[in-house]
């Protein structure tokens, strides 16, 4: 099998964007770490995984070293370049280790048919998943939202104060965020809160967040300084913003990315329906036994 495998985001290492990875066979080491899943530590489990799955990454030397290091220490220090890889990619990557370097089948999962609800045990062949086409290659440096309702900043201290800071932006709306890339090193850092799949968003959305702009006519009129958005903080994700915003937000983050889907399409087994139907899986039943 191809062990050299395509980031559908890439990740720039050193100077030179990357957008190739190669991935090790595994070894009773690699075995290990695969199989160690730190179900409170998703994002450090999946980065041990692929410290120990990936050759390199660009220039930097990945997986020997890494087994090394576990080998010796039962622990693994994830290389910086990987930490830099967006979230998407390392979706991408576990999929693509599991089925390289582990085993193309998941047995036995649960699917349901969504047209006549049959409950059917399948064998998943993660060989059947492709990316969404068609996905844009490019070099990935931002993420951007359009907000509907926006957030109107009210400058800080009393009406009757001399000076408030921030006045000249006083009733200004913001309806622009601007984000940078989701890596891992931001998923492994909110981490605890990966089981509140709403409240490791907005935290993530907090990490990254760029800029804040009010934006007519495709201008950019006000951009409010970070010193400002500092002072608001996580305020401004759990107090300021309305839902739709908050779920554009979100949207803007797990969604712009091209990334491989968790689910492909597959015939019902039951006779009378033969419709083709999504079927899915989860990361937590990867890399079982
Ligand atoms: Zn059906």
């Amino acid at each position: 099998m191809e062990r050299v495998k395509k980031l559908l985001v890439g990740v720039p290492v050193n100077g030179t964007y990357v957008t190739e990875v190669e991935i090790l066979k595994s070894n009773g080491i690699a075995e290990r770490v695969f199989t160690d899943k730190l179900p409170e530590k998703p994002y450090t489990w999946m980065g041990n995984v692929l410290s120990a799955a990936l050759k390199n990454l660009g220039d930097e030397p990945i997986g020997e070293k890494c087994r090394n290091e576990y080998l010796n220490t039962r622990s693994i220090t994830i290389p910086n370049a990987l930490l830099n890889l967006s979230i998407a990619d390392v979706h991408t990557l576990l999929l693509e280790v599991h089925r390289t370097a582990w085993r193309p089948v998941i047995k036995k999962q649960e699917a349901i048919c969504k047209y006549c609800g049959t409950k059917m045990l399948v064998d998943i062949d993660l060989n059947k998943i492709e990316p969404e086409e068609p996905y844009e290659e490019k070099v990935w440096e931002e993420l951007s939202c359009d907000l509907d309702d926006g957030f109107t900043f009210h400058a800080f201290g009393k009406p009757t104060d001399d000076v408030r800071m921030f006045d000249e932006y006083d009733g200004v709306t913001f309806n622009r965020m601007t984000f940078r890339i989701p890596t891992l090193r931001d998923g492994i850092k909110c981490e605890t809160y990966s089981d509140d799949n709403v409240g490791f968003w907005r935290r993530i959305a907090y990490g990254t967040l760029e800029s804040l702009q009010a934006v007519t006519d495709e201008k950019v009129t006000h951009e409010l300084p970070k010193e400002a958005i500092i002072a608001i903080g996580m305020k401004l994700f759990d107090v300021h913003l309305f839902t739709d915003d908050l779920f554009k937000i979100r949207e803007t983050l797990r969604e712009t990315l091209p990334i491989l889907p968790y689910f492909y399409q597959d015939e019902c087994v039951n006779s009378s329906c033969k419709r083709m139907t999504p079927v899915s899986m989860e990361a937590s039943n990867f890399f079982s036994d």
